[in-house]
């Protein structure tokens, strides 16, 4: 062929498209064949640098007619490019062919030029391409690389080979101020550098930006991974002196079945799994099950159930009287809240916890409030002497600066004495958040409303603490009756005597028994509130109790 028709066409053939090195197969093989070559190969190495933090290097055969070739004959071009890269062109002639002569080295070198510039084209929107689904940091795939990567694999019909995990490192914050922002960059691409020589073929690791992680491990390999994403060792340098660092993630792990069918159903799984991982104490790692995933079903379905219920009257005020020990008299009620839904009542523990999450609590704390302020005034106005009801509060409310005003406005509402009403809240050790307790407690002092301190005991119970509580009431957990008859109870007499001391009324929960009674009455716990009595039970019913006002001995021994 004409040499301009040859270099035209070649040309014109790179220039159909820019995406692509397999073209270059395409159009040197009439060059290939005018000129006796057997094979093209391009090297290229690029220092680190801007667009790619860990730098390149790569070799590719880019044109072979699978005929053996004399490597003697290899004729080089070389090219530097803009970010102090390297590009080399390499060609070989057939075996047998003679060496290539000056006057073919001078007509191929144009052949070279179209060659370099359409690397650098492919080079330039492949890189774009790399930068929108990787990181930039540690070079491993973004959130959309690892999308992108679980997509192929269900294409491929491979994911159900992998578990799915989702980690942050844990008080990383803590790095970053000993090391500052550069050197803890170096140790997250020491860190990733570290998890990735644990992968094996088909599994992938990904950086979601900030700590956070994600990884498709095999399944065989689960427990492995987490091990190693429990401490992993690495180092960080300030000023001459390496400081060993150790990192430690929380992880959330989805075990992938068939009903994955995209990248986003296992990145929404992983995330609620690490959630679960960050709020469960003590514990690295959470492996979402089935019936985890069913119960975060059931809680999104509350959450998202909770205006309509509320609408539809459905969340009911449910009381439990408080018995004095010494004559069975009531003496006191909790209002405990209800949810009946479909014909069926969901017990608080369910969805308090996800109300609490979601912040909707603090509504449904105000309306039983409300409901309890209401319920009062119906007792008085049918001259019944109601006894004071503790509502819970949950310490969500703290934040609110206006809890007080708001509780005693719907207080004035209803026109309720505040000796009728008692607001329970547990004990906390967050200092910023003890400090808040302490300024709603002296709020309500001064409106003459008592507090209650509950579940006392089953958290991080300080009985100092309690000096600095203006508290009335302390409700002792029902943890702490359980034990009544098997470990020791000098504790238990201790906070008692302690609580009494400090002028404090002490309602025991819980109980159950008459032997754990009998041991509350000896420990001068003066008032109780259990199933030996009653359980929770609607207005209607609790009515008829506060009549009587007092429960008969007999009959308590009897149905026990
Ligand atoms: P709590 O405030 O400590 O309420 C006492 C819980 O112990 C109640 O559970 C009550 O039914 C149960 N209980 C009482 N005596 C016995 C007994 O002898 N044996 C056993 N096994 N249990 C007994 P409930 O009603 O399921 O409420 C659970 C928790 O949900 C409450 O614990 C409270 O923390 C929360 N809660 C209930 N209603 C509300 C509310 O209106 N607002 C807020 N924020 N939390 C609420
Ligand atoms: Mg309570
Ligand atoms: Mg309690």
């Amino acid at each position: 062929m004409e040499y301009g028709i040859l270099l035209s066409e070649f040309i014109q053939t790179l220039a159909g498209t820019d995406n692509s090195l397999a073209i270059i197969a395409q159009a040197f093989a009439a060059v290939a064949e005018q000129y006796g070559i057997g094979e093209l190969k391009g090297t290229f190495s690029a220092p680190p640098g801007m667009c790619n933090r860990q730098g390149e290097e790569r070799a590719d055969v880019l044109y072979s007619n699978g005929a053996s070739v004399d490597r003697s004959t290899e004729y080089c071009n070389t090219y530097r490019t803009g970010e102090n890269g390297i590009v080399s062109f390499f060609i070989y002639k057939l075996q047998g062919k003679p060496a290539f002569t000056e006057e073919e080295k001078k007509e191929l070198k144009p052949f070279f030029d179209a060659l370099f510039i359409h690397f650098g084209r492919y080079r330039m929107i492949h890189s774009l391409q790399r930068m929108g689904i990787t990181d930039n940091l540690t070079g491993l795939p973004n959130t959309g690389g690892f999308m992108a990567y679980i997509n192929e694999c269900v294409r491929k019909n491979e994911l159900t080979q992998y578990n799915a995990f989702y980690f942050n490192l844990e008080r990383f914050s803590l790095v970053n101020k000993r090391f500052g922002v550069n050197e803890t960059d170096k140790i997250i691409i020491r860190y990733a550098k570290e998890l990735s020589r644990f992968l094996v073929e088909g599994e992938c690791l990904g950086r979601m930006g900030g700590d956070n992680f994600v990884a498709l491990i095999q399944k065989a390999r689960t427990y492995e991974f987490l091990e190693l994403i429990a401490g992993v060792k690495t180092f960080g340098i300030i000023g001459n002196q390496e400081f060993p660092v150790i990192v430690s993630a929380i992880a959330g792990v989805i075990e992938i079945d068939e009903s994955v069918e995209h990248g986003g159903m296992v990145m929404d799984d992983c995330r609620m799994a690490y959630n679960v991982a960050k709020y469960s104490e003590n514990k690295a790692y959470t492996f979402v099950s089935q019936e985890i995933k069913d119960r975060l079903y059931k809680e999104k379905q509350y959450a998202s159930r909770f205006a309509d219920a509320f609408e539809q009257k459905e969340f009911k005020t449910y009381y439990q009287p408080k018995v004095q020990t010494e004559d069975y008299v009531i003496v006191g009620a909790e209002a405990l809240v209800r949810w009946e839904h479909d014909g069926k009542l969901i017990p608080p523990g369910d969805f308090i916890p996800v109300f609490e999450r979601n912040g909707m609590v603090c509504k449904l704390d105000f309306f039983m409030l409300e409901q309890v302020c209401k319920d009062i005034k119906r007792w008085l106005e049918m001259g019944m002497e109601p006894v004071r009801v503790s509502v819970n509060f949950s310490r969500m409310h703290l934040t609110n600066p206006r809890l007080a005003d708001e509780i005693m406005e719907i207080m004035r509402t209803y026109e309720t004495e505040s000796k009728y009403v008692e607001i329970e809240l547990t004990e906390t050790v967050d200092e910023a958040e003890s400090e808040r307790l302490i300024a709603f407690m002296n709020r309500m002092k001064e409106c003459d409303v008592a507090m209650s301190i509950d579940d006392f005991g089953s958290g991080y119970s300080s009985l100092n603490l309690l000096r600095t509580f203006p508290v009335d009431v302390l409700k002792i957990d029902k943890t702490f009756i359980d034990t009544i008859g098997r470990s020791d109870r000098i504790v238990l007499s201790n906070i008692i005597r302690m609580a009494t001391e400090l002028e404090m009324d002490v309602v025991a929960e819980g109980v159950e028994t008459w032997e754990q009674l009998e041991y509350l009455k000896q420990m001068n716990c003066n008032v109780v509130q259990g199933f030996l009595f009653d359980r929770p039970m609607p207005r209607e019913q609790y009515e008829i109790k506060l009549q009587s006002k007092a429960y008969n001995p007999e009959l308590i021994c009897k149905s026990e």
